[in-house]
């Protein structure tokens, strides 16, 4: 550390007195692959040069000369980020995050379960040291049950203070509430369903989801952590676990800043939770070693098999120094510094030098998102340009207008957040206003919104129903129509059999597109027609509405449908169907 320091401080006094033929005889810059002394080299002048060679120094610290450094007591740290943990209020994050379990467990639970037995393995090799969060440790050590949450900012902080080699986590996957029945577990079928606010809907489940996946760190340019998901997946599958279909267990994901901020990182998603059969087989200790011992092995074959040293060795032999490796971490911290610093010129220079000297090669696949980044970046700057020199002429409303393009431009990645911030803040400057932003994934999906676009006519409320009023139709599998209609709608013998036969007879409307060719034109156009087709009673849900003569006015099927007796008649939940025989309560 004290030489680094030393090194550091002489490259700043060479910056400030030397000329530059001799702070490019520093062993330190010298001994850098002309790829990254080239970068130095253009910034040899600017306040950034330090910066850079801080970042190099970092990289070959933790990543260079494995070997000597291992055979010498070295280790390799990998920081475990706790997943989650308990909240300032006490509880834990699973619990208020809807992150349950089928049988209403938080994620922690299993994670803890999890993670012990990976640290346990990772902790017996000499060549490790597992660091992480005091508390978190305590938990891994068996101590204690009970962890802080942590955001990924402060994860990153610690895992650049500890020199971390890698950043993994333990988590367990879980579905949406809407796919959960009864709010617990995600199972086939029609059940009643709860959204994150309370409210009450009945669903069809159809997507059960099941399986272990591995979310590794799309930034990562040299393959690592994919490496890793895929070794992990080979070795589940030979013992006959099953992977989610998402990427087939293997996603490489840029969605947190996590991702973003540290090139080597990976998340394991070890099962589903709200599955009720895989929460079962997640509860079993054997199949934990199993997960566990994947997951050690899939990390030691990655090292190994990427920085050429076999941490199962007694005594590691001497390794091929991995430049290509380090060159491509040193590159990717590059990119990031700038694009922190909205420096987006440099920062797409070393994306086209990392493209040019890696495009033909084994990096091909794992440098690709550079490719994106780059073009990303040149698009926000061109138009942070072009907003500057409108603002310049005093075109203001041009200006404003190529901000706002600008900050579209780079979507809603957490990789480019100091850019966003940068243009929201100019933005502001320029007209006093925030910047409009993007629609996000949980606004779409807001089912309350979505009912009242779908179904304006459910917007009536009827405190007694009449047969005209709509009825929520059941389908279970194996129900015959008649079933159905008799659970659902309980019809007195006067309208039984007319209401049956309206249903067999009962058409909706639908929308398909034909391309048709219009001569004076002369080109195809989409033409949207608008078909009758007749409903099928297959499983589901069905909003059906009658007229006053009982012929199906409207039948629709749906995956979900508001629980609401003021909206809806129906027989099975609500008991409120006025085509019902009303019985006279013969309890006492
Ligand atoms: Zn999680």
């Amino acid at each position: 550390m004290k030489k680094i320091i030393i090194s550091i401080a002489l490259c700043l006094s060479s910056v400030i007195y030397s000329n530059d033929e001799n702070l490019f005889t520093d062993p330190l810059i010298s001994s850098q692959p002309e790829i990254i002394k080239s970068i130095l080299e253009s910034e040899k002048t600017s306040q950034d040069f330090n910066d850079l060679l801080s970042l190099i120094n970092e990289t070959d610290e933790i990543y260079g000369s494995l070997s000597e450094r291992l055979n010498n007591g070295g280790k390799i740290v990998i920081f475990f980020d706790p997943a989650h943990g308990k909240l300032p209020g006490g509880k834990w994050q699973g619990e208020t995050t809807f992150r349950m379990s089928s049988a209403g467990l938080p994620e922690e639970i299993y994670s803890i379960l999890l993670s012990r037995k990976l640290y346990n393995l990772l902790k017996k090799n000499k060549y490790i040291e597992v660091k992480t969060t005091d508390d978190f440790m305590e938990v891994l050590e068996n101590r204690s049950e009970t962890y802080k949450n942590i955001t990924f900012t402060q994860t990153m902080k610690l895992a650049k203070e500890s020199k971390a080699f890698m950043v993994i986590a333990s988590h367990l996957n879980n579905v949406g509430m809407l796919s959960k029945a009864e709010g617990l577990a995600n199972i086939r079928g029609i059940h009643l369903v709860y959204s994150e606010s309370g409210r009450a809907y009945l669903s069809h489940i159809t997507n059960v989801q099941s399986g272990f996946l591995t979310l590794y760190n799309r930034y990562d340019p040299t393959g690592f952590t994919g490496m890793i998901a895929n070794y992990f997946k080979k070795e589940m599958l030979s013992y006959g676990y099953k992977f989610n279909n998402w990427k087939q267990g293997a996603v490489a994901d840029d969605r947190f800043l996590y991702f973003a901020n540290f090139p080597l990182s990976l998340m394991f998603e070890s099962g589903f939770i709200s599955n009720p059969i895989e929460e079962e087989f997640l509860r079993n200790e054997k199949n934990q070693d199993e997960i566990a011992l994947s997951q050690y092995n899939a990390i030691i074959n990655a090292i190994d098999e990427k920085f050429g040293v076999d941490l199962t060795e007694n005594s590691i032999s001497k390794s091929k120094t991995q430049f290509d490796i380090l060159t491509l971490i040193k590159l990717s911290k590059m990119v990031n510094y700038y694009t922190s610093k909205t420096d987006l010129v440099k920062a797409a220079n070393i994306c086209t030098l990392m493209d040019k000297n890696f495009k033909s090669s084994r990096f091909e696949t794992s440098t690709e998102p550079y490719r994106e980044i780059k073009n990303r970046i040149l698009s926000a700057n061109y138009h942070m340009n072009t907003a500057s020199a409108n603002a310049s002429k005093k075109r203001y409303s041009a200006a404003r207008y190529s901000l706002q393009k600008a900050f579209n431009s780079l979507g809603k990645n957490p990789y480019y957040y100091p850019v966003r911030a940068e243009i929201a803040a100019r933005y502001k400057a320029l007209t006093g206003r925030n910047i409009r932003r993007s629609m996000h994934y949980g606004d779409a999906a807001n089912v309350d919104n979505y009912y009242e676009t779908e179904f304006p006519y459910l917007g009536c409320q009827r405190e007694n129903h009449s047969p005209t009023s709509p009825f929520i139709l059941i389908v279970r599998s194996n129900q015959t129509l008649e079933e159905a209609v008799n659970l659902s709608i309980a019809p007195n013998d006067k309208y039984c059999s007319k209401i049956l036969d309206s249903l067999r007879k009962a058409r909706a409307t639908g929308y398909t597109t034909q391309k048709r060719y219009l001569a004076k034109k002369k080109r195809y156009i989409n033409v949207r027609i608008k078909r009758s087709y007749p409903v099928r009673f297959t499983e589901g849900i069905y909003i059906v509405q009658f007229n006053s003569n009982m012929s199906v006015r409207r039948a629709e099927k749906v995956k979900i449908v508001p629980f609401d007796p003021k909206r809806f008649q129906n027989q099975e939940y609500f008991k409120n169907s006025s085509l019902a025989v009303k019985e006279k309560d013969k309890s006492l």
